[in-house]
């Protein structure tokens, strides 16, 4: 669909998913807020992720770690040395480019010639304490992972585990990017989800694997298309240091030549816990009673960014047609798990009290069981195609005949069909497709 990126970012705004940020202020580049339906889906987004990552296994837990760490963490960790890009800044108007996201020799904004490649580290540097020099400098996270390999023995003192077994954490991660870019796709703050499974070092291609399927299905599960996902194995020699394989699950996001990246599935190996426990000094091997012996389990890491899945959601959503009556309609197609709003009440009229006490009554009892708006302004037509933008997957009519039987219309988003029930049955019908 032509300019389809610019249409989703306008009704972004336009109906309180996605905000630029401080933009009264002229915005802050790399920033988004997010509007009320926004909030709505990425609340969705962790659920299912939950579901499917957290509540349906027994070994798994979660944690909620702090983003502020102790720094050596960060030493520890590689951050410090090696969480760097290389970049190059245009001689003449200045912008600083990734090297790696360069096509050419000149600058890709106004053609000036570009500079030798330096270093840039991209953790965001804060202080803590009443005392700003060198010694206060602490970092905000550019990953969650390392709140959770800190916690490693916590977490098996509190709930003992045989392995595998895993520890998740979803929260805000921190990356300064020197050029973000489309929309929400490369942010400077964002939220990440990840799961951090401990294995046997000699099973641990076999649990990549079955990560791999799994975290690829659960894309179908929220209603991505099959044809915009694919699985990429990255290259030996483009491996993060503490990678044995890395597998991603790439979308097709249009503003891209190829597909590009929405979850990255590491085996981290035992770098991890081998590296802290060198840094700390406290041992965070593993004592199995089966095998008798002390070791480092190795680490399968499934790792997403919300942001990167609400706009595949968007996009894989969003969809124009022409309605029998000749007119224009704007539908996001979210499964109905996914949908912000479950379902949308209307008096047939406003001005006819009967109609809108019924309707209210209604409204109050859906209400009761799923995240329902209300609806009174302008004409059906209207309040139907404000539904439809936003993904609503059924509206509730209070006609005149509910007056007489009580039942109402449940009007299907995809189809626009009506059918007549009673609001209980309504509630039946909706539990059942939202599971
Ligand atoms: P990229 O190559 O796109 O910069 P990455 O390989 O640095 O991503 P990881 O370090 O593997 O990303 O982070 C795990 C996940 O976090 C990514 O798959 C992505 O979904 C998300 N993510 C990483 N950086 C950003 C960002 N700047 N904005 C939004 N999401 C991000």
């Amino acid at each position: 669909m032509e300019n389809l990126m610019e249409k989703i970012i306008s009704l972004s705004k336009r109906r309180g998913f996605v905000f630029p940020t401080s933009e009264i202020y002229g915005g802050f580049s790399g920033f988004y807020d997010f509007g009320p339906l926004g909030v709505l889906l990425k609340e969705n987004i962790k659920k299912e992720w939950r579901k499917a990552v957290v509540f349906s296994h027994d070994e798994i837990v979660e944690i909620d770690s702090a983003i502020i760490q102790n720094p050596k963490t960060w030493k520890a960790s590689g951050h410090l040395d090696g969480f760097v890009v290389e970049i190059r800044e245009c001689q003449k108007c200045h912008r600083r480019f990734r090297v790696d996201h360069l096509e050419d020799d000149k600058c890709p904004v106004c053609q000036g010639n570009l500079g030798q490649p330096s270093f840039f580290n991209e953790m965001f540097e804060t202080y803590v304490g009443a005392k700003k020099d060198s010694s206060a400098i602490a970092y905000l996270r550019p990953e969650t992972a390392q709140g959770i390999f800190l916690n490693f023995k916590n977490v098996l003192n509190t709930f003992p585990k045989e392995l595998p077994f895993g520890i998740a954490q979803i929260g805000k991660a921190f990356r300064n990017e020197v050029s973000p870019e489309n929309f929400i796709f490369r942010i400077r703050e964002f939220e990440q989800m990840e799961l951090e499974y401990f294995v046997e070092p000699k099973k641990s291609e076999e649990y990549h694997q079955k990560w791999i399927e799994e975290r690829f299905k659960w894309y179908l599960d929220i209603g991505l298309k099959k044809e915009n996902l694919k699985i990429f194995e990255v290259p030996k020699e483009d491996l993060a240091h503490y990678s044995k394989r890395t597998v991603e699950i790439h979308y097709n996001y249009p503003f891209l030549k190829n597909f590009g990246e929405l979850e990255g599935m590491a085996n981290r190996t035992d770098f991890d816990l081998k590296t802290h426990s060198k840094f700390s000094k406290v041992d965070l091997s593993l004592f199995e009673p089966k095998s008798r012996k002390r070791f480092f389990p190795y680490i399968i890491e499934p790792s997403v960014g919300i942001e990167r899945i609400f706009l595949a959601l968007l996009l894989d959503a969003y969809s124009e047609e022409e309605l029998n009556s000749g007119e224009k309609r704007v539908v996001l197609k979210f499964l109905p798990k996914m949908a912000p709003i479950k379902l949308a009440v209307f008096p047939l009229l406003r001005n006819k009290p009967a109609l809108v006490e019924k309707a209210r009554e209604v409204y109050s009892l859906l209400k009761d069981n799923f995240l329902v708006a209300w609806d009174d302004n302008d004409n059906i037509g209207k309040r139907y195609r404000r539904q439809d933008e936003i993904g609503t997957p059924w509206c509730v009519t209070i006609d005149f005949e509910t007056l007489e039987n009580g039942t109402v219309t449940l009007r299907d988003r995809d189809t626009t069909k009506q059918t007549r029930h009673l609001p209980q049955e309504i509630i039946k019908i909706v539990k059942e497709k939202i599971k």
